[in-house]
């Protein structure tokens, strides 16, 4: 095996963990960088445990690797700059750049017609009392950064909880935003290679509890044409702005046949999870192909998926594999509340056959099946 088919990935968490397994089979190996110990990844690969700010840890890491790419879009855009001096970096790292903020985000979709809720950035608690003003409530106060899985954000119902919902996020700079009434939560997983080609998953549908992914159904179902062009449409005029390689995913609400994008993953996406089994070619395979330089797989749905995800417990192994048609991924992490520990995928020649799996699976765990259904 030659130097050149080792690919450096920042970050070493589950995402990373699932993008080595896929690598392996296509001749890959992988080396990790994170400053946290126990990652995920670090199970199934080598991983040199330090900081993301330690040029000494960078210099170790890019030697002898192929390409870097990353599983956490909050690595720092300065580490993802250095590392280009050694190795190609992708995506690149304007994406980070682009993602790491959520009033930047915000701003770049405007910047490319792209629409969103209606929102506006908060420095201070005057400053949110004149973006409520603007705004209306009821909205939604995030921080700009570091934010996920519903963290670092508070829903705000009138403008008089807007004290409260300040000092509850710490005085971090912040974005308001308008609460959207919508009817789903869509995303759309699209990957383009080094060529410029883009290919696209079907659109998946998304249900979240408490700001995090519960379960997703793919293809997602009764999608217009029309719709599946407009999400295509905001996929493909991001990645050709910023000269992406790579897997990316874009989160959006629809409202009415409108679409609005809430964020973008620079990376593989939860979302996208279904087609390690539900599509031809996996987020994750995809995703090492188009930063190897590599032909794309094809994105082509098999029949239709539903993913669970087990979210701070998981059930008895045996359970979950007592039924032929389930597909267990663990990722090795200890239980905690509200962490995500693996995910179920299900899987039917079409989504009615899904949904009876779906219905087995829930009377096996016990829990009712409406947790999962819009
Ligand atoms: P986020 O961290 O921005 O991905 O938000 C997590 C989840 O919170 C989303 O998937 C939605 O379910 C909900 N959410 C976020 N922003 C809005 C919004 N402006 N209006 C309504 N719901 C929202």
């Amino acid at each position: 095996m030659t130097a050149t088919s080792l690919v450096g990935v920042l970050g070493s968490g589950q995402l990373g963990r699932m993008m080595a397994l896929a690598g392996y089979p296509l001749g890959l190996r992988f080396r990790f960088l994170d400053p946290s110990p126990h990652a995920p990844a670090a199970q199934v690969a080598e991983c040199i445990e330090a900081g993301f700010d330690d040029p000494a840890a960078l210099r170790r890491f890019a030697g002898g690797l192929a390409v870097v790419t990353y599983e956490w879009e909050n690595v720092p855009v300065t580490a993802a700059r250095a590392l280009q001096q050694f190795v190609p970096v992708y995506p690149p790292p304007q994406a980070l750049e682009a993602t790491q903020d959520r009033l930047i985000e915000k701003q770049f979709f405007k910047s490319l017609g792209i629409l969103t809720a209606p929102f506006a950035g908060v420095e201070g608690p005057e400053g949110l009392k004149s973006a409520l003003g603007k705004i209306g409530s009821p909205a939604i106060l995030k921080t700009r950064r570091m934010g996920y899985d519903g963290k670092g954000q508070v829903r705000i119902l009138s403008a008089d909880e807007a004290p409260t919902a300040w000092t509850s996020l710490a005085g971090a700079p912040c974005i308001l935003e308008g609460f959207v009434n919508f009817s789903r939560e869509l995303s759309v997983l699209a990957v383009r290679g080094q060529d410029g080609h883009i290919a696209f998953w079907p659109l998946a549908e998304n249900l979240h509890e408490g700001g995090i992914l519960r379960r997703t159904i793919a293809p997602a179902p009764d999608v217009p044409l029309e719709l599946e062009k407009q999400a295509r449409g905001f996929a493909t005029r991001i990645m050709e702005a910023l000269n992406y390689v790579g897997v990316l995913c874009l989160e959006m609400f629809q409202v009415g046949e409108h679409l609005l994008a809430n964020e973008m993953a620079t990376r593989v996406h939860n979302s996208g999870h279904w087609t390690m089994e539900g599509a031809c070619t996996s987020q994750f395979e995809n995703h090492l192909r188009a930063v190897m330089g590599m032909p794309l797989g094809s994105c082509e749905a098999r029949g239709a998926s539903i993913m669970i995800n087990l979210i701070g417990e998981s059930p008895p192994r045996q359970t979950v594999l007592s039924l032929p048609g389930a597909k267990l991924h663990l990722y090795g992490k200890e239980p905690r509340p509200g962490r995500k520990l693996g995910h179920i995928n299900l899987h039917g020649a079409d989504l009615t056959e899904a949904q009876d799996q779906l219905a087995r699976l829930a009377r096996a765990i016990g829990e009712p099946v409406a947790r999962y259904v819009r």
